[in-house]
């Protein structure tokens, strides 16, 4: 597959509201979005160094992959989310290698991004996002 760089890390945080002031007073960098995405049962905060992204994640559910995460890791980085100009054909090349995805097809994502997960026991325990610029 042909990647271009990396979109953005994913940072779980049990709060964003704890979570963003580190990430202006002390980094320096810029929150420029809060998003809330209904069917992760995530909120979303985004930050931009370069032309990568800082996406902090907050469940809104106990349930949520990311509070499932937190509990079973703690605080930390949960995804990194590379560039890609087709995930339809990156998914179909990293499936044709064996590798095991979390999502068959590209679905939507924060910030209107397509995206698809491929599964973090195939990464050697990254999970790793696909995204593209929807057209
Ligand atoms: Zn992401």
């Amino acid at each position: 597959m042909e990647l271009t760089h990396i979109e953005h890390l994913g940072i779980a945080v049990k709060s964003l509201e704890e979570a963003i002031p580190y990430y202006e007073n002390i980094l320096g960098l810029k929150c420029y979005a809060i998003e809330e995405v209904a069917d992760q049962k995530v909120k979303t905060a985004f930050f931009k160094i370069g032309q990568t992204k800082i996406e902090l994640l907050e469940s809104t559910s106990p349930e949520g992959t990311i509070a499932q995460f937190i509990e079973k890791k703690g605080e930390g980085i949960h995804h990194i989310a590379f560039a890609t100009s087709s995930v339809k054909d990156a998914l179909a090349d990293a499936e044709s290698k064996g590798v095991r995805l979390i999502d068959k097809a590209p679905r939507k994502g924060a910030e209107g991004l397509s995206i698809a997960f491929l599964h973090p026991k195939s990464t050697m325990g990254v999970l790793t996002e696909l995204c593209q610029k929807s057209e």
